[in-house]
């Protein structure tokens, strides 16, 4: 993409009223704006990201179960239903039609998603299933803040098990903590499993996956020795439910807690110069609960021996657009934010120090062609701007590589090809450059 066509508006100020870096960072580079109080609208640069992160959240989703997509908006009846319509209190935005129905804009799935399974499921034959989609979600959030990390309305990947029984569904939930894991570890963070509050119905399991950084909501407490666990276990089947079961007791078993669930005595015993504590922001959460909606809402299917069987289900959230923020306050530094490749809205950024010069400007337009034979995703600032704030905006956006285009180099035969993160720069040729950068 070429720049001078781009709406990539980039503040010179880093803008007011923003409290935590990734929000900065996210308006001056043009990524989101506010359109209402927690509600954002995604500009071109926040919203490749944004999708790429959905992209990598699906994969891992499609290696354990299946995509649907459901509506926003919910008929009420269904959580009177499910007897939570009026328990869920005012962060649920309630909405009538023309007719005067009671409808709402979800702020989760789980009465509809049983609802839709219950009407067509009606063996055990037909179990287990597991069901997931990426779908906008409403929160009306008393207190909106950190930009896109708590929002209004937000981008969810929402998952739901269905099992004949608590053993089948622990499966279900030790395949989803691994799928979790790899997701994260794709995104270039490492999220830590936390032991998480599983409310009054107790008894449960219930994790979240916390990134540490300095800006988060929560206080966490952990064992360090948590570091030195594989987590992701390349190569383990999603079918091998002993080994699922081990990596669940090995990530798992590990004091690693937040605010709303330490306990001092559990804390004590970890031995002291392995006890960690910081502050974290949690991207996803997983959790088994039982019967809970199935019986509610009369989900029941026959089993082998003609008797009704209540499936046990599970729900397992992730927050992508929060993740969007997430990963910059775990992936920035004083001049802007510092992409993992793998969520970069563009891999390469082209800077040509002087629009003005012919060559300067021919080397550009070869390399900037020759990557996008190459597939590789590249962003030209090709503006008649001032070299250093053209560079000073692509250390902003955070691109992984650099290719910076000028007469002093071009003098020699070459131009330099600089890695965001590492800062390390490498003079290289035309050809050099391009062979680097599309490998
Ligand atoms: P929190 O404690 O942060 O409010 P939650 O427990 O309400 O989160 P869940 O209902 O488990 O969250 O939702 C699943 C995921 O959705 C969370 O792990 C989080 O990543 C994301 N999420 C929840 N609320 C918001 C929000 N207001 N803005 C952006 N993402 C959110
Ligand atoms: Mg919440």
């Amino acid at each position: 993409m070429r720049l001078s066509q781009s709406f990539l508006p980039v503040l010179k100020e880093s803008p007011a009223g923003a409290e935590v870096a990734s929000h900065k960072l996210m308006l001056q580079a043009g990524l989101i704006r506010q359109t209402s109080s927690g509600i954002y609208a995604w500009l071109p640069l926040g919203n490749r990201v944004l999708r790429k992160i959905e992209q990598i959240v699906r994969e891992e989703q499609d290696r354990v179960g299946q995509e649907i997509l459901m509506p926003t908006i919910q008929p009420a009846d269904l959580w009177k239903e499910s007897g939570r319509y009026d328990a869920y209190g005012p962060e649920m935005l309630r909405i009538n039609d023309r007719h005067g129905r009671e409808m709402l804009y979800g702020p989760t799935n789980e009465d509809m998603v049983t609802a839709l399974f219950r009407d067509d499921v009606k063996s055990y034959r037909e179990l287990p299933r597991m069901l997931y989609h990426i779908q906008w979600k409403f929160r009306d959030e008393v207190r909106p803040r950190f930009g896109v990390m708590r929002g209004r309305e937000f981008l969810m990947k929402d998952a739901y098990s269905f099992d004949l029984d608590e053993a089948g569904a622990k499966i279900s939930y030790y395949r989803q903590l691994l799928a979790y894991l790899r997701t994260f570890r794709r995104m270039g963070i490492r999220a830590v499993p936390m032991q998480a509050d599983s409310g009054p119905i107790g008894g449960k399991l219930s994790h979240e996956f916390v990134v540490l950084a300095p800006s988060g909501e929560s206080e966490v407490f952990y064992d360090g020795k948590i570091e030195e666990v594989d987590l992701e276990r390349e190569g383990l089947s999603y079918d091998d439910a002993e080994a699922l079961e081990a990596l669940f007791r090995e990530a798992t078993g590990v004091y690693a807690r937040t605010d709303e669930t330490h306990e001092e005595r559990y804390w004590d015993a970890v031995p002291a110069e392995r006890q960690r504590t910081g502050r974290g922001i949690e991207v996803g959460h997983i959790f088994y609960f039982g019967i809970r909606y199935s019986e509610a809402m009369g989900l029941k299917v026959s089993g082998p021996d003609g008797t009704m069987l209540v499936p046990h289900m599970g729900s397992y959230g992730i927050g992508v657009s929060r993740l969007v923020g997430a990963i910059i306050e775990a992936s920035h530094d004083d001049n802007g934010i510092v992409w993992p490749e793998a969520v970069a809205p563009y891999k390469v950024g082209i800077v040509t120090m002087r629009a003005d010069d012919a060559d300067t400007v021919a080397a550009a337009e070869r390399i900037y062609a020759a990557l996008g034979e190459a597939g590789v995703e590249a962003l030209y600032d090709d503006r008649d701007e001032r070299g250093g704030v053209k560079l000073g905006g692509m250390d902003l956006m955070g691109l992984p590589w650099q290719v910076v285009i000028g007469p002093r180099g071009l003098k020699d035969g070459v131009v330099e090809v600089k890695n965001r993160k590492s800062g390390e720069r490498e003079q290289l040729t035309i050809e050099d450059a391009i062979a680097k950068l599309s490998a």
